[in-house]
């Protein structure tokens, strides 16, 4: 098994370097070189034939090729489908705004949790990404637009607790200084609730936002949408939410994707309402994005509204996302299916 040196933290790249019998300073050029985004050890060009042989022959540079790439006509939004050295693909969203640009990135080549209304959900799982290939999903948009990405959101295929080493990992590198140097306070990781894998982040006390994917009030609504909630049901989850705005005092973030009468009402509102109160929150309503195959339809205008004034009398702020990209099948594994089904491919 070949080393993925873009997955290493920066000693680490150092013993590899010095334990093969290289001075230390070598691993400060390959660094370099790994940051300027080489995709061959052979474009490395200050170090010895000696270290390249070394490094072909022990370790790979992994890359996320862009295999397709689409530009919304509508608002700044480019989305891209990478494929990976063994051909797998994935989605990145990139989106413009006044203060700069941010990027939904995946962190795994489908997802097992089976939501019912996510099109990566229905398409099932192929394999978990590495931290260097979520980092190479940022480095590939960032060179083809020729822009700096100031804002990360985890919010693309996969859930990122059920890749949590490699998510950590990937989160410590982007983060570093003598990496992308991207700040934990402009990265938000969204989840399905895992609850004892939101326990394990509060230890690492990151200045990031944890965004919940709650999507329904209480227990009955929320296990028919997503499998997730059998295991792990809505008062443990809010509990563990609790806890992690305690452990880092950082505010939590809920979506809640309106389905036209599965979730809507206003009985559902004041629900939500009595689950978060008191908890320091912010929810973002977001009208459901239609994916074949599913029967769901957005909420309608006013829905939207009465759920912003319900949650309001409970004293949670709650702001409706406008959806993005919409030419461009800009959701969550949309494109891929769309790609694959067209192509026959994987
Ligand atoms: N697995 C993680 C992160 C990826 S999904 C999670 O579930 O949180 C990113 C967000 O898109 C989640 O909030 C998810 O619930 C939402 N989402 C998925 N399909 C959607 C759809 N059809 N319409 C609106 N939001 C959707
Ligand atoms: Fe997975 Fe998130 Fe989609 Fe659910 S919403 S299936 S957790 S990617």
């Amino acid at each position: 098994m070949k080393t993925d040196i873009k997955s290493l933290y920066y000693p680490e790249l150092e013993n590899l370097i010095t334990e093969a019998g290289f001075p230390k300073f070598r691993a400060k050029q390959v660094h370099l070189w790994l940051c300027k985004g080489v995709t061959e050890f052979e474009e490395m060009r200050n170090i010895p034939q000696g270290l390249i042989e070394f490094l072909r022959s022990s370790s790979y540079i992994s890359v996320a090729n862009i295999e397709k790439k689409l530009v919304s006509r509508y608002d700044k939004i480019v989305k891209y489908l990478f494929r990976f050295g063994d051909g797998e693909f994935v989605e990145t969203v990139v989106m413009s705004y006044k203060h700069g640009y941010s990027i939904c990135v995946s962190t795994q080549v489908g997802c097992k949790m089976g939501c019912t209304f996510c099109a990566t959900g229905r398409s099932g799982f192929s394999r978990s990404l590495t931290a260097s290939e979520i980092l190479s999903q940022i480095e590939s948009a960032q060179t083809d637009l020729g822009i700096r990405i100031s804002n990360i959101v985890l919010m693309g295929m996969g859930e990122p607790l059920d890749n949590f080493d490699n998510v950590i990992r990937f989160l410590r590198l982007v983060s570093s200084e003598d990496g992308l140097n991207i700040g934990m306070r402009h990265i938000t990781l969204s989840t399905c609730g895992i609850v004892p894998k939101i326990y394990e982040l509060a230890k690492y006390k990151f200045a990031l936002t944890l965004s919940v994917s709650l999507h329904a009030p209480d227990n009955e609504t929320r296990s028919k949408t997503m499998p997730i909630n059998k295991k792990y049901p809505i008062e443990e989850l809010i509990k563990a939410c609790r806890d992690y705005f305690e452990a880092t005092g950082r505010r939590i973030s809920f979506e809640y994707a309106m389905i036209d009468s599965v979730n809507d009402s206003d009985d559902c509102a004041h629900r939500l309402g009595n689950l978060l109160k008191g908890l320091n929150c912010h929810v973002n309503l977001i009208p459901v994005n239609s994916v074949r195959g599913t029967g769901y339809k957005k909420s309608r205008l006013d829905r939207q509204q009465a759920f912003v004034n319900i949650l309001g009398k409970y004293s949670i702020t709650a702001t409706v996302r406008r959806t993005l990209g919409s030419d461009i099948n800009a959701s969550c594994g949309q494109l891929k299916r769309n790609y694959t089904e067209n192509t026959g491919g994987k």
